[in-house]
């Protein structure tokens, strides 16, 4: 039997997902999923193509609670949000997160402000990065990463979340732009501090798989898996899916890169609790 089969990281039509709820779960039955968690791209205070409405999150949550009922005998099923930090009044710890009934929080970052103040959307393929880092930020792709890492140090210091998420999703990007980059010790102390950072706090420490099949690379990327293991991080392997079929994809190859990288246990929600499980055969 395959172990592990659990992701905490999932989108819907609620957000920029590409199927209803119940066909993400649906698949999780029928793969053998232990746990399962929905978190779509929290609201932002303005409207965007991949963020739900404010006025859409208690009718999530509701729906959540009805499913989770309906489910109980086959999933257990748990109800998180993916939220953006901006800035020190837009992120996870903002009130309109505050007093809701969610299971976890992701924290991650896909918004950063360029020289000029101005947010600009960094979260793209690599044709649209470049372009992006050319006209928005004249091709100073350093000041892309500093503010990248930046605003991910600021948002584990505010805090209110409980997994970091995709913490160096930039990398696949960079590396495009400038090879060599994110070898470089500009770029390693940058994931190193924040790791540091981010597991003196105790959050849950993302293992991104959703570029995996594409591209072979997840976010932490496999580079830093010595560095969860030497600083006893808290693991959690989500695939972060966008369709109801991907919901495994990758998840399986990282637990397996990080079960060489010496990592023994992985974070799963069962029975209302975040548990340390052992790496299965994989
Ligand atoms: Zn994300
Ligand atoms: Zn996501």
């Amino acid at each position: 039997m395959t172990s592990n089969l659990t992701n905490y990281h999932s989108h819907s039509l609620y957000c920029d997902g590409h199927a209803p709820i119940r066909d993400f779960l649906d698949e999780a039955v029928r793969q053998g999923f232990t746990s399962y968690g929905v978190s779509p791209h929290a609201p932002l205070p303005w409207t965007t193509r991949w963020t739900m409405l404010a006025l859409e999150l208690p009718v999530f949550i509701h729906e959540m609670h009805r499913l989770r009922e309906e489910y109980k005998e086959r999933l257990e099923l748990y109800c998180g949000l993916e939220i953006d930090h901006i800035d020190q009044d837009i992120n996870p710890q903002a009130g309109i997160f505050k007093n809701l009934t969610l299971d976890y929080k992701i924290g991650s970052v896909h918004l950063i402000h360029n020289q000029a103040g101005r947010l600009v959307d960094i979260d793209l393929n690599v044709e649209k990065f470049r372009k992006a880092v050319d006209d928005s930020f004249s091709g100073d792709v350093e000041y892309v990463v500093g503010k990248y890492f930046e605003a991910q140090m600021e948002m584990a210091g505010t805090g209110g979340f409980d997994i970091l998420g995709h913490m160096d999703k930039i990398s696949f990007n960079v590396e495009s732009y400038r090879p060599g980059l994110t070898s470089s010790r500009f770029y390693t102390d940058k994931v190193e501090r924040l790791l540091e950072l981010a597991t003196s706090k105790s959050y849950i420490i993302e293992v991104n798989t959703k570029a995996y099949a594409k591209q072979g690379v997840t976010f932490i990327g496999r580079a830093h898996y010595h560095l969860l293991k030497d600083m006893g991080a808290k693991v959690v392997v989500n695939s972060d899916s966008h369709y109801p079929s991907l919901i495994n994809a990758g998840r399986m190859e990282a637990l397996h890169d990080l079960k060489e990288a010496g990592i023994k246990e992985v974070m799963e929600l069962h029975g209302g609790k975040w548990c340390n499980v052992a790496i299965g055969s994989v």
